[in-house]
């Protein structure tokens, strides 16, 4: 897998570019701990509530637009749309009303693509299929890993099947098998776009993530657009 992490063709992406703004700048904490040894318990677990409190909000602190990607100054010509047979954007990233009325409110980690169902799903950047998922909000999906990034697409047509010891999407109509941990080249097809998973219509859900937190997948596809 480290391998693979190196060999991928993400060097087309100038990364010295991907400036994560405040993510390195020093968050000082100053607490007297000294006068916790006299005091009871309960004062102390108000202590540790308060420190507690401190690290989330320091942690959480660092506004999005402080940490916000340079994904504007990034070349991006190596970059595929990752659906064939484009419709409509059906839901943008962000919060929303829940689509199928559940819980209400709720975060939309994704972008989704409207497309016929059975429409070829292309990856969007080399990398290596690190995770294929089974669940029941993403339905049948894949994880792939380039870089720093990771690109997640959901509602997968086809069945998941261990394969060799490795979950495997396998959809026999589409011609598609891949396997966890294997290569996978920008555009290639990796799957069609299917009814698995919370989904209220054929569409491919598309999340984009850099480290540890998601990325508009708008802004990245202005800017491959701007690229072309
Ligand atoms: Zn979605």
């Amino acid at each position: 897998m480290q391998l693979a992490r190196k060999s991928l063709q993400f060097s087309q992406l100038p990364l010295q570019d991907i400036v994560i703004g405040d993510a390195g700048e020093a968050v000082k904490l100053t607490l007297d701990l000294k006068p916790l040894r006299r005091v009871s318990w309960p004062y102390r677990l108000l202590g540790c509530a308060v420190m507690t409190l401190c690290l989330v909000l320091c942690l959480n602190g660092r506004s999005p637009q402080a940490q916000a990607l340079n994904i504007e100054a990034g070349s991006w010509t190596g970059a595929s749309f990752p659906v064939e047979n484009f419709q409509a954007y059906t839901s943008p990233f962000g919060f929303r009303n829940s689509p199928t009325g559940g819980r209400g409110y709720e975060f939309h980690s994704g972008l989704d693509i409207a497309a016929p169902e059975g429409s070829y799903i292309r990856s969007w950047w080399g990398g290596t299929l690190v995770e294929v998922i089974n669940d029941q909000g993403c339905g049948v999906g894949l994880v792939i890993e380039s870089g720093d990034w990771e690109h997640i697409y959901c509602h997968l047509a086809g069945q998941v099947q261990t394969i060799q010891g490795r979950p495997t999407l396998v959809d026999r109509r589409g011609g598609i098998q891949v396997s966890q941990g294997q290569a996978i080249p920008s555009a290639a097809r990796i799957g069609r776009v299917g009814m698995s998973g919370r989904t209220t219509g054929p569409h491919l859900h598309w999340g984009l993530r850099y480290g540890d937190r998601w990325v508009d997948p708008a802004l990245v596809l202005r800017a491959m657009h701007r690229d072309r």
